[in-house]
């Protein structure tokens, strides 16, 4: 039987076969997700937990190795989408996935300085002085081999901007950042005189993920179109997204149907990974794909560059039992290696998507899926889910069609 095909339990011992998982692990996939403990510490005025389901995006080769990735998403098609993306990959090699280092940055402003061109040649001539007044603010991450690496200062209008970039190691940084933040601008203070308006890390990232795949066209060919056919309305797909903003948005937002589910299920933070993405998608001042696909000598080569502003360590991810049992689960080893999976994966999202919109289309496999939802929406429980979804395979894909099925087949049990 295909992964697909098994229940939750028999999925859990096929990676404990493979390897991916020991069987402990697999147990403590089987309980329920949250210690009350935890979930009273992480957040407030809680009164449960909120469930998704955890779906694995299958072989997923990047760099050579493989990967199982862990997705939490509600959208159905998502998780089936990457590993048939992750498939198409690997019959032509896999992804091939860089990072630059991994970098935070923080900002202090001042407002209305006297003499503001004055203070930005004090930061340049003091860097040593400020640099040590970092390192006491946060020893521990300079004994881990991080800490502030460089320190600026410009001008904008009316503001003095101290730029502070900050290396937090296997951490994502934010609340690194803001400590050292905050102790530099009350140095700051000092020889200014004037109280800081703002001592906080910027969520904008110039640290970049790039992952590319090149594909044989053949591979891409589907029930009815031709491979090289695919190829060719896919780089003219990415083309359009350049001059279309419209349709950037919505290829976008298939990449992070990846990215997102796979950052969420790691314990980081999302909202700091899609703001951060957002800002990048549009840095040009025109918003722009963060992928583009181009055929070069009869080869389809795809390339996806976004910012990931992750960790391995810190904040919820040490915190979440189910977020240290994905990190064991995706291999995620150091922050270099969870931001390269996280960008083949969008890649491969990417790729699947533009492959069925440049063939059969989105909604034939989508709502396929989507038929369990609807069950579900239209009351159906526990085997009448699938009986309901079944049959709306063969019929109009609604919630009253839903309602129908549901009320027909209890009539008849
Ligand atoms: P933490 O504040 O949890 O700091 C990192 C922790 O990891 C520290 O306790 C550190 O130990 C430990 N650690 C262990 N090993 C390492 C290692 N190799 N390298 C670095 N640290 C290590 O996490 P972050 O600073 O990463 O902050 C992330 C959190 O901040 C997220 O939960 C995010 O939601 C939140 N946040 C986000 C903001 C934003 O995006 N604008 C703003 C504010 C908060 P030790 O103490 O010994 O150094």
């Amino acid at each position: 039987m295909k992964f697909y095909q098994l229940d939750a339990a028999q999925r859990r011992q096929q990676l404990v076969a493979e390897g991916y998982l020991t069987s402990e692990a697999a147990a403590a996939w089987a309980q329920p997700a949250l210690p009350s403990s935890v979930g009273q510490a992480l957040s407030e005025n809680t009164i449960g937990e909120f469930a998704l389901p955890v779906g694995i995006a299958r072989q997923l080769q990047v760099n050579g190795q493989v990967y199982q990735v862990p997705m939490a998403t509600e959208e159905p098609s998502v998780v089936a989408a990457a590993s048939n993306g992750a498939r198409l990959a690997a019959l032509n090699g896999g992804v091939t996935a860089t990072t630059t280092a991994h970098l935070v940055t923080g900002e202090i402003v001042f407002a209305d300085l006297p003499d503001p061109s004055k203070v930005q040649a004090l930061i340049t001539e003091r860097q040593t002085v400020l640099i040590l007044a970092a390192q006491e603010a946060h020893p521990s991450i300079v004994r881990r081999g991080g800490g502030v690496q460089l320190i600026t200062a410009t001008v904008l209008g009316r503001f003095l901007k101290v730029t502070v970039v900050v290396d937090t190691q296997a951490a994502m940084g934010a609340n690194i950042v803001n400590t050292i933040c905050e102790h530099l601008a009350a140095v700051l203070e000092q020889w200014v005189k004037q109280t800081a308006l703002v001592a906080i890390l910027s969520n904008a990232s110039a640290q970049l993920t790039t992952a590319t795949v090149t594909l044989a066209p053949e591979t891409l060919a589907t029930k009815a179109v031709a491979g090289a056919e695919i190829a060719s309305r896919i780089a003219l797909l990415s083309e359009l997204a350049q001059v279309d903003r419209d349709r950037a948005v919505t290829h976008n937002k298939g990449i992070m149907n990846g990215v997102e589910a796979a950052v969420l299920a790691s314990g980081n933070d999302t909202r700091a990974v899609s703001t951060s993405v957002g800002e990048y998608a549009a840095h040009t001042g025109q918003y722009q794909p963060l992928s583009t696909w181009q055929l070069d000598q009869g080869l389809l080569v795809g390339t996806l560059r976004l910012p990931l502003p992750v960790g391995i360590v810190g904040g919820a991810i040490s915190a979440l039992p189910r977020a240290q049992a994905v990190k064991a689960l995706g291999r995620y080893d150091t922050v270099a290696t969870l931001q390269q999976v996280l960008a083949s994966l969008g890649l491969v999202q990417n790729l699947a998507a533009l492959r069925a919109l440049a063939g059969p289309g989105i909604q034939a496999g989508h709502m396929a899926l989507q038929a369990n939802a609807l069950a579900m929406a239209a009351g159906a429980h526990g085997p009448e889910i699938g009986t309901v979804a079944k049959a709306l395979q063969h019929t109009t894909k609604d919630l009253a069609t839903a309602q129908a099925l549901l009320a027909d087949l209890r009539q008849k049990g």
